[in-house]
């Protein structure tokens, strides 16, 4: 189908300094969880995103010096010129594709605890360094000021010599050059103090870095636009007077918020074109160029940006690894195939635990050097094999989907009447709407594929699957959770755990609203006990979430949304007992304990739900095993994220028939 033409505006060229961006679809800077650790992956990822048609990538933040390391988060690095060959890399598979590559130059200042160089962190002054390390950073003199600028002018040159196109000077964020932009900054030489005073820094770095490398390379400006406060009261004047001071000269503005949480918010806080209030007035302040991002990945909404003069590219981290393809498919107008971002910021945990990237809803992020796995291409089936799907899930549902794009004979057998598994039930929880897109893009695209045949409401036994007579069978009848209490904490069944005021999120996902004061017992640690809880209150119960961490939903620091939840917990009256873990089921109350004293108390409930762990619901499998071919994939294989059903799913089927590496299955820097 021919695009539509309202959306040729968004496949001009744009004009960036002494380039050209081929369109306006730009990638921004955003982490991998790769770095300099593991490039060749990093070079196959930023040349699938050209590939897919976006005209800038750029790379993650690239430490300029050792002063700055992140270590245990993996930065790229330009330390010295043994890093050129990495970028380089890069730059070529990103310019094979007629695509610009642009660095982020990066210091981290008091950001970096530097665990790895061991260098005193840098600051404007000596300030607390790291996330709570027990170290300062050391107050700059004028001659490390003079060293910085030499570093960052010399990791410039490098990058050009990489190839690189556009060279960010970075002054967002919680990093060493926005430590000098802050009020806070209250040195008394001609670096801190006044406006001009805390602006000087980035002033000479933009201007030495243009003299250097400007003739050649653009220069970006990462910038926030906003100090930082509530979401709905960013205050902007500090900022817009320092872009006014600066306007014209960067050739690009690549415009953000302070606050990450916001900036790459989860879809539960913050919607698409999130940070547009708080940025709009950008392009009125200057005549270069302007990106921002805001999880687009609705055409209209880019589309309306563009027009209304918002913006001049559309920055994209999140729907770019969602969908490296994304830009083509609008350009070939099939934008009912863009594989939605469901800001879900699982691909942010890589980076957060020092991990490669990946995606709930695109499962080859990241695996496109080491396992050669393309987002849009597929090899064809390596038999005739009939395969037998048992569970629509997003195991079930990606494996038919590739199965199907592969050509075999595919049939999905589910037992409710809607497919999805747990991504329709929790897509049901407040703010966690847009996660059904794993499921929608799945059904879209099984529609398509006349080798694959759903059966719905067909929830099938040992004999059924017998009879149907499949030459393989897998099974992603996903998990149960466990009503014991049997989690992290509890290795055996909690005293209690079998009264009839006991309840999973099972029950609760199934509709059952448990009489209140319910006690919500998590165990788990991600979102489902935080949003159960949240749920419930919703619904008018009094509520208290027990959780013997010590603060809720503790691994949703890894998706930058922990202190929302907590604040938005706390805000709704839910009562909180961090520290604490259920030790008894009473009639109308629970015993909790102190995890660090292990001091006893009641708290009144009428029902308690136990989010603790769950149980593979695997019977089929083990009935079947060595009887016929079969496998387990998802939950029913490991209960984990979605993100991980997905790549069970795909994984299925891109090794049915297929030649895997014995031993380790993928190929290592
Ligand atoms: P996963 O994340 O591994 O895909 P889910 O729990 O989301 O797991 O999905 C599992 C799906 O399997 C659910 O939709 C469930 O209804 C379905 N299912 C479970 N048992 C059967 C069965 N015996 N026959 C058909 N479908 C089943
Ligand atoms: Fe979007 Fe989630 Fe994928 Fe990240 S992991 S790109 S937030 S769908």
């Amino acid at each position: 189908m021919p695009r539509d033409p309202r959306f040729d505006v968004l496949f001009e060229p744009v004009r960036i300094g002494p380039v050209t961006a081929p369109n306006r679809f730009y990638q921004v800077p955003h982490c991998t969880g790769m770095g300099y650790r593991r490039p060749r992956s990093l070079a196959a990822l930023r040349e699938v995103k050209a590939e897919g048609g976006w005209g800038t990538v750029c790379t993650e933040y690239t430490s300029i010096h050792p002063s700055s390391d992140d270590e245990p988060y993996p930065s790229a690095s330009l330390w010295d010129d043994r890093d050129i060959e990495a970028h380089a890399l890069m730059v070529e598979k990103v310019h094979a594709h007629g695509a610009l590559a642009g660095v982020e130059l990066w210091h981290g200042g008091a950001a970096s605890a530097n665990h790895y160089s061991r260098e005193a962190p840098l600051g404007p002054a000596s300030v607390p360094a790291g996330v709570n390390d027990p170290v300062q950073t050391r107050a700059m003199t004028r001659s490390d000021i003079r060293d910085l600028k030499r570093w960052h002018v010399e990791a410039a040159r490098r990058a050009r010599q990489a190839g690189f196109d556009i060279v960010y000077v970075y002054a967002a964020h919680w990093y060493l050059l926005r430590q000098f932009l802050l009020p806070s900054n209250q040195r008394t030489d001609e670096y801190g103090g006044s406006l001009e005073n805390r602006a000087r820094l980035l002033k000479e770095l933009i201007i030495e870095t243009k003299e250097a490398v400007g003739d050649t390379c653009a220069i970006a400006v990462r910038f926030s636009a906003s100090i930082g406060g509530p979401d709905d009261d960013q205050d902007t004047a500090e900022p817009r007077e320092m872009i006014e001071l600066l306007a014209d000269l960067p050739d690009l503005w690549d415009i953000t918020v302070h606050d990450y949480s916001y900036e790459l918010g989860t879809s539960r806080f913050v919607p698409e074109a999130g940070l547009e209030a708080t940025m709009s007035w950008v392009k009125g302040v200057t005549d270069k160029p302007v990106v921002s991002v805001g999880r687009f990945t609705s055409p209209e909404t880019m589309l309306r940006l563009v027009r209304q003069g918002v913006v001049d590219l559309i920055g994209a981290a999140r729907p770019s690894i969602a969908d490296p393809f994304l830009p083509l498919k609008i350009a070939e107008g099939r934008d009912d195939e863009i594989r939605e971002c469901i800001g879900c910021n699982i691909c942010y945990t890589g980076d957060q635990t020092g991990t490669p990237i990946r995606c709930t809803q695109n499962p080859t992020i990241g695996e496109e050097w080491r396992k050669g796995w393309h987002p849009e291409r597929i090899p064809a089936k390596g038999s005739d094999a009939r395969i037998l799907i048992v569970g629509g899930g997003p195991a079930g549902l990606e494996a038919a989907v590739s199965l199907g794009k592969r050509g075999y004979d595919v049939t999905l057998a589910e037992a409710r009447r809607q497919l999805g598994g747990r991504v329709t039930l929790e897509s049901a929880l407040p703010g966690l709407g847009a996660w059904s897109r794993v499921r929608d893009w799945r059904l879209n695209q099984i529609e398509k594929l006349p080798n694959v045949t759903v059966y719905l409401e067909s929830g099938v036994d040992v004999d059924q699957i017998l009879e149907f007579g499949a030459d393989r069978v897998v099974i992603a009848t996903g998990s149960l959770w466990r009503r014991t209490g049997i989690g992290r904490w509890h290795e055996t069944p909690i005293e209690g755990w079998d009264r009839p005021s006991v309840l999973t999120p099972d029950d609760i996902l199934a509709g059952v609203i448990p009489a209140g004061p319910v006690v919500v017992y998590d165990d788990d640690h991600y979102y489902i006990g935080g949003v159960i809880a949240e749920a419930l209150r919703r619904a008018g119960l009094d509520v208290t979430l027990v959780t013997p961490a010590n603060e809720v939903s503790t691994w949703t620091r890894h998706t930058e949304e922990q202190h929302r939840i907590q604040a938005m917990i706390l805000g709704m009256g839910i009562t909180l007992e961090t520290g604490t873990s259920v030790v008894r089921v009473d009639e109308s109350s629970v015993t909790v304990a102190s995890v660090h004293t292990e001091r006893e108390r009641h708290v009144e409930a009428r029902s308690v739900v136990m989010v603790t762990s769950r149980e593979p619901r695997d019977a089929l499998f083990h009935a079947l095993a060595g009887r016929i071919a079969i496998d387990r994939i998802g939950d029913c294989l490991a209960p984990g994220t979605i993100a991980t059903s997905v790549y069970s799913g795909h994984r299925y089927a891109r090794e049915l028939d297929a030649e895997v590496p014995a031993g380790v299955p993928f190929l290592r820097e």
